[in-house]
């Protein structure tokens, strides 16, 4: 059905009913003031052009209210994550109960793991991917460290098979079935962030429950490319940040899933600070800690209103669009993408990620054979934005959003002559 034509990608984005996204973005050009092809929304989202004035509307309520906009704001600073918590929650396939936006990624793991890894002499070690994430093995390594274990010895790597890319579950099955007494927390990328590879979460889910292990997900690549239905999946907890899918701005804030079922455990070990103590009595300033059920029992300071500004920016063209149609469009445009970088005619080229689209989100992972980081160089003089990953891979994200199937063709011509 696909055409390697420059007409039929035209022809798809006039008859795309998201298409008119795009001229809703910021799209970085050149010098001479071409579009870039931009392929990296799965390291940084551009920006919204709503989003400006989102930002200025809080900083106009700052300059005209002082301290009193914490009530008398437009949006009251107050409450304001809740702004966020419904639209946040229907992306992931949660809650609004599960859901909080706070802090960063990293951050919200470790507060996570501070609550939900709780290992003991016997049961403690830790499952992640051998392609994890360096800040997620970096933080589950302290985790362990901080418990007084051997981070060698308490971390175990779910690998590929010998001459594989992706991860196979029955090998995680394996694993917890023969060490699962040992085991104490699965820590697993949704969508992994080196071959774009889309888990069976709730399949992992079930894995460590079957021995007792908490399961938690890093959904840094997940949130806003996929539908990962996180109530449903079972798992204990999740995070993700909002600067890649999320379209929210560098370094901005990061969304917490803890599933219901610890929603309304006061027992378990976690840090405090005032904005996880109950709403009703916060600033009466002298009343014992009190946690609040859900997510929002995670937080701990009051959060940086103009970033959250830019999430609900974001977060509004979401829930104007819906992840199904993004997700629908996603999966034509990824495959179309697929279907031409498959009929550039050399074997210098093999596509890692899995053909299967309810296995992958929208980015493919590229690996060419006898390339060296040359050759992201001259794609990036091309205009053409990916990002390289050593030794020979090229991850190139299409986003629903604001991509085009013209984008992916322009791409594809151009890699082409440049083998
Ligand atoms: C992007 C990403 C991070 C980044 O963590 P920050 O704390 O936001 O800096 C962590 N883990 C994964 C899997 C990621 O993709």
């Amino acid at each position: 059905m696909y055409k390697p034509t420059l007409d039929y990608a035209q022809q798809q984005d006039k008859e795309d009913k998201l298409a008119h996204l795009r001229a809703q973005f910021h799209i970085p050009k050149d010098a001479k003031g071409n579009d870039w092809l931009y392929f990296t929304g799965n390291s940084l989202g551009l920006q919204p052009k709503q989003t400006q004035q989102y930002i200025q509307q809080e900083l106009d309520d700052w300059a005209k209210y002082g301290v009193e906009g914490h009530f008398e704001a437009r949006n009251p600073w107050m409450p304001y994550h809740e702004f966020l918590t419904n639209s946040m929650a229907k992306i992931v396939g949660a809650k609004p109960l599960e859901v909080v936006v706070m802090n960063t990624l990293t951050t919200n793991l470790h507060l996570l793991m501070v609550s939900f890894y709780q290992p003991t002499k016997a049961k403690y070690k830790i499952v992640i991917e051998s392609d994890a994430f360096p800040s997620d093995r970096y933080a589950v390594q302290s985790q362990l460290k901080f418990h007084g274990f051997d981070t060698e010895e308490g971390l175990i790597e779910w690998k590929p098979r010998e001459g594989e890319e992706l991860l196979r579950i029955e090998d995680l099955e394996k694993i917890v079935d023969e060490q699962g007494d040992e085991i104490a927390l699965l820590l697993i990328g949704g969508v992994n962030y080196y071959t774009g590879q889309y888990l069976d979460i709730k399949c992992i889910a079930e894995i460590g429950h079957a021995k007792n292990c908490m399961v938690g997900i890093d959904l840094a690549h997940g949130a806003g490319n996929i539908s990962p239905e996180l109530h449903d999946s079972g798992v204990d907890f999740a995070a993700w940040c909002t600067y890649k899918y999320l379209n929210s701005g560098p370094g901005s804030l990061a969304g917490l899933f803890v599933h219901e079922k610890h929603a309304h455990n006061k027992e378990l070990p976690r840090f405090a600070g005032w904005w996880n103590h109950n709403k009703e009595t916060r600033f009466n300033m002298r009343q014992p800690f009190d946690v609040m059920p859900g997510a929002e029992g995670w937080q701990l300071s009051n959060p940086p209103i103009l970033s959250m500004a830019a999430i609900r920016a974001s977060l509004d063209m979401f829930e104007e669009v819906g992840m199904e149609a993004l997700r629908a469009k996603s999966e034509k445009l990824t495959g179309y993408f697929e279907y031409l970088i498959n009929q550039i005619d050399t074997d210098r080229i093999k596509i890692i990620t899995s053909s299967n689209p309810k296995e992958r989100g929208c980015q493919l992972s590229i690996q060419v054979k006898n390339a060296d980081k040359s050759l992201h160089k001259k794609l990036t003089e091309n205009n053409i934005i990916t990002d390289w990953r050593e030794p020979d891979v090229i991850r190139c994200a299409p986003v629903p959003m604001y991509n085009s199937f013209e984008d992916v063709y322009r791409m594809v011509e151009i890699l082409k002559t440049l083998l």
